[in-house]
């Protein structure tokens, strides 16, 4: 099977040989990707050309129309897409629906978002103010839709979520998509995009799709397009030199490596409601999605009085955690999604056991359910521990993306704050603690170092929603080595796909432009 590009309002098989994607447990060939002879500048200019007006030509509320239709084929179709990623990603229906059912959930909260924005085309921000003694004279500051297009370039891991989480407020703000999903992983993303053109519930050009290598796609872009980018800190930092995205300063949304937290405050105590829960989040965390999570806990941080009973309550919980082939009933954790995330997985847990000291059983021991190790992308849970979370450098600077944790622990609060730093700007904090001042004087502290803070009390246990869930209505996207992007966080979200310009003109002429835009509250 070819994966087809969908460009110019076509789909085009890519020259050559192109590259394999496979079934991670059975190591079978499913589809073969290639952009291999594609024109993408072509592309683009068909995506601006086409695609962008008849966008901005609808309202707000026209837009968020199409996010229904989108999110409709997609419920209709979710079958085929359990089975893709079963097939392409060796997730069991649990971690599918993570990716399927959180993309259908983003475009309709988007869709119901933008009611408030009605039947505008262009948005407005804050009052106008005077710029004369007698107010006759004003500024007023507007968000207009770019004229570019919107391009995704997206991890292997979320390849639908990765899509539909960035398409939702792009389309909405009236900019074309043209999306490149990561390869190994692609026939997700390549079966939706399929659908939801054949359904033609998109104007012509809203929608492209490239399968295979980005090769020289960045190369065209211009000034008023808009790539958004999510994958390694490596790859991030080769694209934010591009000459192109240079010499345009075109957008640049880098969503990247993360060591998110989990801190457990000093007031727990073993047994404690918010112990529990900590432990709770920790394994939830290092087992869905085989910890293939942007957001998923990397760093457990705990009083040092605590270490052995979390390393304990954490070990035992994980021995219980089932691994093996999804298509077996009994499994509850899958594979990494390739040998190639296998082998980096095992020299990046190689790499921290040079520092600190295995807490579950060695992975060179583990067996997976159902499947030939030798064929199967598997790595068990992998919790790790060490003595002095000051002297591990490598905790604070390695993610390993996968089922790997490392517990720490900290002497006091303010070693507890300095040692959440020592990540250099993670997306995702969370703070489990009964004691309020404590997580108050937390929360804005870990603040300064990751997008994302959440705060677990036993009264909130069993409504929280999930360290690495990243929910639309919260900015997702932190400082530092995440990658300094925004994403999401609401209507927030559209001001990456609209350039805030500030107008000055007599009042009247003010008025006139501010009672056609919709103001935009978050
Ligand atoms: P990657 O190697 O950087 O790949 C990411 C995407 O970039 C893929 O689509 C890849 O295409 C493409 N790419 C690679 N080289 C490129 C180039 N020179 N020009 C243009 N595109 C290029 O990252 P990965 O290893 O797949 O993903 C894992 C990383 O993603 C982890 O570090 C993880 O933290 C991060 N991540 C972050 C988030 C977040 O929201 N912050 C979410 C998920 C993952 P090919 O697949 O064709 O090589």
């Amino acid at each position: 099977m070819q994966l087809t590009n969908f460009v110019v309002g076509q789909w085009c098989a890519g020259a050559g040989t192109g590259q394999a994607l496979r079934d991670p447990v059975l190591g079978t060939e499913l589809a073969r990707a290639s952009s291999e002879g594609i024109d993408l500048a072509a592309a683009l200019r068909y995506s601006r050309e086409i695609g962008g007006p008849a966008l901005r030509a609808l309202s707000y509320a026209e837009r968020a129309q199409l996010l229904t239709r989108i999110a409709d084929v997609l419920t209709a179709n979710r079958p085929a897409y359990v089975k893709i990623a079963l097939e392409n990603s060796g997730s069991p229906e649990s971690d599918a629906a993570v990716d399927i059912d959180g993309s259908i959930y983003t475009l309709k909260f988007y869709a119901r978002a933008a009611a408030s924005l009605g039947a505008a085309r262009y948005l407005q921000e804050g009052d106008a103010q005077s710029l004369s003694k007698d107010g006759a004279f004003q500024t007023s500051h507007l968000l207009l839709p770019l004229r570019g297009a919107a391009i995704f370039i997206n991890a292997f891991n979320f390849p639908a979520w990765g899509l539909w989480e960035k398409a939702a407020p792009a389309l909405l703000s009236g900019m074309p998509v043209l999306v490149k999903p990561a390869t190994s992983t692609a026939l997700l993303t390549w079966q939706m995009v399929q659908d939801v053109i054949n359904a033609k519930v998109l104007p012509e050009g809203a929608l492209s799709l490239i399968c295979g290598s980005a090769r020289d796609l960045v190369e065209h872009v211009s000034f008023d397009d808009v790539v958004a980018f999510t994958g390694s800190a490596a790859t991030a930092a080769r694209l934010r030199g591009t000459p192109a995205i240079v010499q345009h300063s075109t957008r640049l949304n880098v969503e990247a490596d993360s060591l998110n937290l989990a801190l457990l405050g000093p007031d727990a105590t073993a047994g404690s409601d918010e112990f529990d829960l900590f432990v709770r989040e920790v394994v939830r965390e290092m087992t869905v999605k085989a910890g293939q999570k942007c957001t998923a806990i990397r760093r457990a941080l705990v009083p040092a009085a605590l270490q052995a009973s979390v390393a304990e309550a954490i070990a035992a919980r994980l021995a219980k955690v089932t691994v093996g082939n999804p298509r077996n009933a009994e499994v509850r954790m899958g594979p990494l999604v390739s040998k190639a995330q296998q082998q980096s997985v095992l020299d990046g847990l190689a790499q921290l056991r040079s520092q600190a000291q295995l807490v579950t059983p060695d992975p060179a021991q583990f067996r997976p359910i159902d499947a030939d190790p030798a064929i199967a992308a598997f790595v068990p849970p992998a919790l790790l521990q060490v003595a002095d979370a000051h002297a591990a450098s490598l905790v604070h600077e390695v993610e390993v993306f996968g089922p790997v944790a490392t517990l720490m622990s900290y002497a006091d609060e303010q070693d507890a704050f300095a040692l959440a730093r020592l990540g250099l700007g993670s997306l995702v904090a969370s703070v489990f603690s009964a004691d309020d001042a404590f997580t108050q004087r937390a929360v804005l502290e870990l603040a300064g170092s990751h997008g994302r803070v959440l705060a677990v009390h036993s009264a909130v246990g069993k409504l929280q929603t999930g360290h690495g869930n990243a929910m639309p209505m919260c900015l997702h996207g932190g400082p530092g080595r995440a990658g300094g992007g925004e994403e999401l966080g609401g209507l927030r979200a559209l001001s990456l796909y609209h350039r805030r310009f500030a107008v000055q003109a007599g009042a009247e002429r003010i008025a006139g432009l501010r009672a056609q835009a919709a103001s935009v509250t978050y």
